[in-house]
């Protein structure tokens, strides 16, 4: 499935440079933009990641199935004659923008290959001739796309593919496994862009026995080195949270084997998955169903998946968390065999940077850090753990942005 635009579509361009994948057109700048027709998606290259139904002011960009047919009709039409675009053609967004700082290259450094680390060093290939260093922890690029998107959303995982693209340019010199903290000074400037994937913790008693977002995602997109903390037990398990990665834990616990065998999982993952005796899932919510963070499109999928065992309840906080199973505010208790926690993320302090710990994020400026010249940060240590993956592409854009005109100020003091 991918998103389409209707013809409600005002043509303000905001979808545009959200999109991660280059998807969207006409765009500034191409023929028959600003022509008063409607904007369109090109299906072959969506990934579905929603970015794009996000930001439009008009709710003109829907899921293909919830569009009228006509207009699904008519996003593919429009690029039936052209070649799908290559995202990672770097001149293909838009012309080149050289600024070059002073007399000539400069080293800058990017901390993190996840969706925002790729996106500035893409926007720094793009907007200056600086050699970039990219660093990650992990041996591979992708970050939370990787490692946190579900193994059923094969689609959303392909921006991928762009990424590894990217670290092959000539002006980036990629370090897998190496952590930040092992690197020594020498560079112009720093972009961190860490993420923030620890879990939120929900403060009752028993949780330690509970199983957090973070480490159940990370040991069934096989995370090197993640282990499953707990043994699954049945019939009932209980996810406290209401967001997207709450369902999507709930979708995972309730796959059967065949649907497990059309997923992205390794053989070990899916033996535990189906042989967990899970049969129920109670998804949690502290405030009603009009606070929900999840998306109508995640909650559609979830009941097509497994909606008569699927339980949704509101307003409920839990007080603690025993073999009994979790007890409630109200007083009732949930009998179930385990405990799920998928409410948000959060960041953790970067050595040498300040830290605001009630956001979880390093305090900046437009993506410049507050009191620290030539450190700059993008996507969620520098907005908090939300938004998808093309989120990440504006904010890199902006924090470029920023180092950009800090750094010809610095070059050339007074201009
Ligand atoms: C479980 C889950 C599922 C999601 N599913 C979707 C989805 O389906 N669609 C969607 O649009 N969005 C989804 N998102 C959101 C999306 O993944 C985020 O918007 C995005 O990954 C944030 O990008 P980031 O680069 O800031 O962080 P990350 O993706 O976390 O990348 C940070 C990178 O920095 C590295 N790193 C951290 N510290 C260091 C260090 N000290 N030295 C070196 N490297 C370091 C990490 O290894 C990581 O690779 C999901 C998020 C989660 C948590
Ligand atoms: S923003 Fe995401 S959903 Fe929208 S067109 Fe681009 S890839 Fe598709
Ligand atoms: S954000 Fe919405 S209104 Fe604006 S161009 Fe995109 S689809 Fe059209």
């Amino acid at each position: 499935m991918s998103y389409v635009i209707s013809g409600e579509c005002c043509s303000d361009a905001s979808c545009v440079a959200v999109c991660p994948m280059n998807s969207i057109h006409p765009s500034p700048g191409e023929p028959g933009f600003g022509a008063g027709v409607s904007l369109f998606i090109d299906p072959r290259t969506c990934i579905d990641c929603g970015a794009c139904a996000d930001i439009c002011p008009v709710d003109a960009a829907q899921p293909a199935d919830q569009a009228a047919p006509e207009d699904v009709e008519r996003n593919a039409a429009y690029f039936a004659e052209r070649e799908p675009l290559e995202a990672t053609d770097l001149d293909s967004w838009e012309p080149p923008a050289y600024q070059v700082w002073g007399d000539g290259p400069r080293r800058v450094l990017v901390v993190g290959a996840g969706p925002a680390g790729m996106y500035a060093t893409r926007e720094l290939l793009l907007r200056t001739t600086a050699e970039v260093t990219l660093v990650d922890r992990l041996d591979q690029v992708g970050g939370l796309v990787r490692f946190g998107v579900a193994p059923d959303h094969p689609r959303t995982k392909q921006i991928i593919d762009t990424f590894e693209r990217i670290v092959g340019h000539s002006r980036v010199r990629w370090l897998p496994g190496t952590d930040s903290t092992s690197l020594t000074t020498g560079y112009d400037a720093v972009v961190h862009a860490v993420g923030a994937r620890r879990s939120r913790r929900l403060g009752i008693s028993g949780e330690d026995s509970a199983c957090t977002a973070e480490d159940f995602v990370a040991w069934y997109n096989g995370r090197p080195g993640a282990t499953l903390p707990v043994q699954l037990t049945g019939p009932r398990a209980v996810v406290v949270g209401n967001g997207n990665v709450a369902l999507d834990v709930a979708r995972l616990l309730l796959s059967d084997e065949d649907q497990l065998r059309q997923m992205d999982v390794s053989p070990d993952v899916r033996r535990v998955l189906a042989a967990s005796g899970i049969k129920e899932v109670v998804l949690l919510g502290r405030r009603g169903p009009e606070t929900a963070a999840y998306t109508e499109t995640a909650l559609q999928e979830l009941l097509a998946a497994a909606g008569d065992r699927v339980e949704l309840r509101f307003h409920a906080r839990p007080t603690s968390w025993t073999s009994e199973g979790l007890t409630l505010e109200s007083g009732d208790t949930i009998a179930a065999g385990n405990l799920f926690t998928a409410i948000g993320f959060e960041g953790q302090a970067v050595d040498g940077l300040p830290f605001d710990a009630d956001r979880g994020i390093v305090p900046n400026v437009r993506g410049a850090v507050v009191g620290r010249p030539g450190h700059y940060v993008a996507g969620w240590i520098k907005r908090g753990a939300r938004g998808g993956i093309g989120v990440n592409k504006a904010c890199a854009q902006e924090t470029v942005t920023t180092l950009v005109s800090s750094s010809r100020a610095a070059a050339s003091p007074g201009s």
